[in-house]
């Protein structure tokens, strides 16, 4: 199955413990691109501005990502500024700038109205349902948000949010969605409002789904080297879709597997400053951390 995503292709600048990095690729739509393409095939909808080095992309080409719905528009590129601090956990938004997002309104090349599976990247929510209207008849339509569009936009969120059968956020994005402390009560909360899965990223404690199915706990890869979180989410959600995608199976059992696929994925993303180590990456690597992982969790009863 080929994926459609919407989503931010960014400059970033990020401040971690361990060093800066300025004016850098990033973007929700680029890590899960990046992600989800040694998976499934990847079609994009995003918009870039005049300023925007195009060969940064070379790598997605080459992996035959579907760039033709990347419009380039005059005006700035998106950018956003972050920090983290020792904890790594949680980004602080320094600055946010729309610049060419603020006026772009997606129209979908014919062929991606056919695309199944359909990933709303953190965009403004008007964004993913005006993408969402133009596919024709997806199977699986997942999103991810964050706390700018959630204080930002709450209503056009909830919008969004009927369309979608599993939501992907973190934990403090969760709590203030569904403005509840504690996450189990927050999910049952969210799961009213219309997704049937939820997944709640949780950094370097892991992943809960929470569904119809039951509750799944995945660990993290407990990593010696982790140097800038930024992208982890969405590498997380490349990995969880584009399992998805390419097994064609989207039952309770599948979906685990596909939460184990997104945590190898996002353990790989935080390694190196921006893409790095995405684009870098291997498939004999992911499957070799996969099996990681299943060690990692695994115990024997007595
Ligand atoms: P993550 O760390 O997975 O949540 O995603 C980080 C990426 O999201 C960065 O590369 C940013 O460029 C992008 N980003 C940050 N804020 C926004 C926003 N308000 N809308 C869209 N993308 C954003």
């Amino acid at each position: 199955m080929e994926i459609l995503v919407v989503g931010s292709v960014a400059l970033d600048t990020v401040t971690t413990p361990f060093g800066d990095a300025r004016e850098v690729l990033g973007g929700s739509a680029t890590y899960f691109a990046s992600s989800a393409s040694f998976f499934a095939p990847v079609s994009v909808v995003a918009v870039v501005g005049e300023d925007f080095p195009m060969e940064a992309l070379e790598f997605l080409r080459r992996r035959e990502v579907d760039l033709t719905g990347l419009e380039r528009r005059p005006g700035r590129t998106f950018r956003w500024r972050g920090e983290y601090g020792f904890a790594l956990n949680e980004a602080k938004t320094l600055e946010t700038q729309l610049n060419v997002f603020a006026e772009f309104h997606p129209r979908l090349p014919e062929p991606y109205r056919e695309r199944e599976v359909v990933f709303l990247a953190n965009i403004d929510p008007d964004l993913q349902r005006e993408v969402l209207t133009q596919v024709l008849s997806p199977r699986l339509v997942a999103a991810d948000t964050m706390n700018f569009w959630i204080q930002g936009k709450p209503e056009a969120l909830r919008q969004t949010l009927k369309q979608v059968q599993i939501l992907i956020i973190n934990d403090a994005e969760a709590r203030m969605l569904a403005e509840e402390p504690n996450l189990v009560r927050a999910a049952k909360t969210i799961l009213g409002w219309g997704p049937r899965s939820l997944i709640i990223k949780r950094g370097e404690y892991g992943a809960l789904s929470f569904s119809d199915g039951g509750w799944f706990a995945a660990p993290a890869l407990p990593l010696e080297n982790v140097y800038d979180p930024t992208g982890a989410g969405d590498a997380f959600a490349g990995g969880f879709l584009g399992f998805l995608a390419s097994t064609r199976n989207f039952d309770e059992a599948n979906l685990r597997r596909a939460v184990i696929m997104g945590s190898v994925m996002a353990s790989f993303a935080v390694e190196a400053f921006s893409l790095q180590r995405l684009q870098h990456l291997t498939y004999p690597e992911i499957e070799s951390r996969y099996r990681q992982f299943k060690q990692l969790a695994h115990f024997e009863d007595l």
